[in-house]
């Protein structure tokens, strides 16, 4: 190791990368570090750029105990680590460092002021510039560890003392994530579980694909219940939006990840449940009330008090009631609306894709990480953060902050600070 400069390399200029060179930059106060960041793509952070929709959900207010519960079995592994560094820490970081204001919305998620990922994309660039040497068009194809780490690109070998192994995973791979991590990984001893989709939308089957493509573009808010060989395994409360090839929204997304690999040994499907706040019993209580109440009135009318309109109709239509108005409405008939409106079943057609997934679940084994640091257990030296880890948060910036968390713990390490 050279014994005054920490030469430090960063594979992979996404979110957990640019995070780690900022918090070097950050707290390596006197100490001499030179910095390289290699990324493949022509520019640093192609998927930060589409984050929130373009504007960045960064992360969300909540305290590190309750906010561990967005991270799935990860839950205890990244504990440490947004205990240490948490939300409270990004923002002031975006704010007092990087110079955007930030604001808070819905669900306690985090947003710039400005509205804009790209322009957190060019401030975290702007703030390492002066510190870190940035290479783009720079993909790395090989690790190795002896006294120190070399790194080859297909143009340069480069020579560091330590390594952060930030480089991505599997999802959006448009935006550079091509599962590369998992190789250099491996290269090192690493074992990598298998990646697959997390947070993606939801391919309908045949049966489900007429009536949702007439609701295609209309949100609501459901309980979503996921079921493989006829059993719940899960289940969700939030807002779906029903689309031209199946369902999607925050609700559907953060079930995704539990959609089993190979579907035609369990035929799973979703069970929507539009009016999360009643029971079936309350609902058909209310719903007998209104019918009472309003006997000369169409039965879409009525529904649309719970759903909007467009649901209503294709709910009365699946039902087979759509012409009918309330008097006279049959016992029968209410419960097949109770089951519609409490049970809609959308079977699912196929595993969610990877391309299509905001993360990727799987990566490199927990295992074989110091949670207290990210270093590998196997690899002296070597750091891994973001996707390239066996984790995966919900929506609602738990994913960055995550990277954000994870850097600062390598960082912190890596510095002795
Ligand atoms: C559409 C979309 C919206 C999202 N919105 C949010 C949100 O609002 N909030 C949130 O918390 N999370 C969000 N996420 C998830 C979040 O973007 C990711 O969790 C996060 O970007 C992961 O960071 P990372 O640095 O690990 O990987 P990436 O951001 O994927 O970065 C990896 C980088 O490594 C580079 N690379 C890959 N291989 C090599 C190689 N061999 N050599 C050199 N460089 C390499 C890649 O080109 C890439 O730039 C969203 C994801 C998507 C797709």
């Amino acid at each position: 190791m050279s014994q005054d400069i920490k030469k430090i390399g960063i594979i992979g200029g996404g979110a957990a990368g640019l995070f780690a060179a900022c918090l070097i930059k950050k707290y390596s106060c006197d100490r001499l570090c030179e910095v390289t960041l290699l990324e493949k793509n022509e520019i640093p952070g192609k998927k930060l750029i589409l984050t929130g929709h373009g504007r960045c959900n960064i992360t969300n207010r909540k305290p590190a105990s309750e906010l561990k519960a967005g991270y799935h079995e990860a839950d205890n592994f990244i504990y440490p680590a947004i205990k240490e560094f948490g939300p409270e820490d990004t923002i002031s970081f975006i704010e007092n460092d990087i110079g955007l204001k930030t604001k808070e919305e819905d669900n306690n998620r985090i947003f710039p002021v400005c509205d804009s990922a790209a322009r957190v994309r060019d401030e975290l660039v702007s703030y390492i510039t002066d510190h870190t040497k940035i290479i783009c068009n720079a993909k790395v194809l090989d690790i190795r560890k002896d006294s120190s780490f070399e790194v080859s690109t297909a143009e340069e070998k480069y020579s560091f003392d330590y390594v952060i192994l930030s480089s991505g995973g599997s999802s959006f791979p448009q935006t550079g994530s091509t599962g590369d991590s998992y190789r250099l990984a491996g290269k090192m001893s690493h074992t990598v579980i298998t990646p697959r989709a997390a947070l993606a939308p939801v391919k309908a089957d045949e049966d489900s694909l007429g009536f949702i493509k007439n609701l295609s573009g209309v949100s609501v808010t459901s309980k979503v219940s996921l079921f493989c060989n006829g059993k719940k395994t899960v289940s969700t409360e939030g807002e779906i939006l029903f689309a031209e090839f199946g369902l999607t929204g925050p609700a559907v997304m953060e079930i995704s990840r539990e959609i089993p690999r190979d579907i035609s040994d369990c035929n799973p499907y979703f069970e929507l449940d539009l009016v999360p706040s009643l029971n079936d019993e309350q609902f058909d209580q209310e719903f007998r009330k209104l019918i009472g109440d309003h006997p000369d009135t169409k039965i879409t009318t009525i529904l649309a008090r719970f759903v909007p309109a467009s649901v209503a109709g294709e709910i009365a239509s699946k039902a087979g009631v759509s012409d009918l108005y309330a008097q006279g409405f049959t016992k029968d008939n209410r419960r097949k609306i109770v089951n519609e409106m409490k049970h809609l079943k959308v079977g699912i057609g196929r595993e969610p894709s990877i391309d299509k997934a905001y993360v990727t679940r799987g990566g490199v084994s927990l295992k074989e990480v110091d949670r207290k640091t990210m270093q590998s257990r196997l690899v002296p030296g070597l750091y891994i953060l973001g996707e390239a880890l066996d984790i995966d948060g919900i929506s609602g910036g738990y994913n960055l902050q995550a990277c954000m968390s994870e850097a600062y713990l390598a960082v912190k390490d890596i510095l002795k600070v």
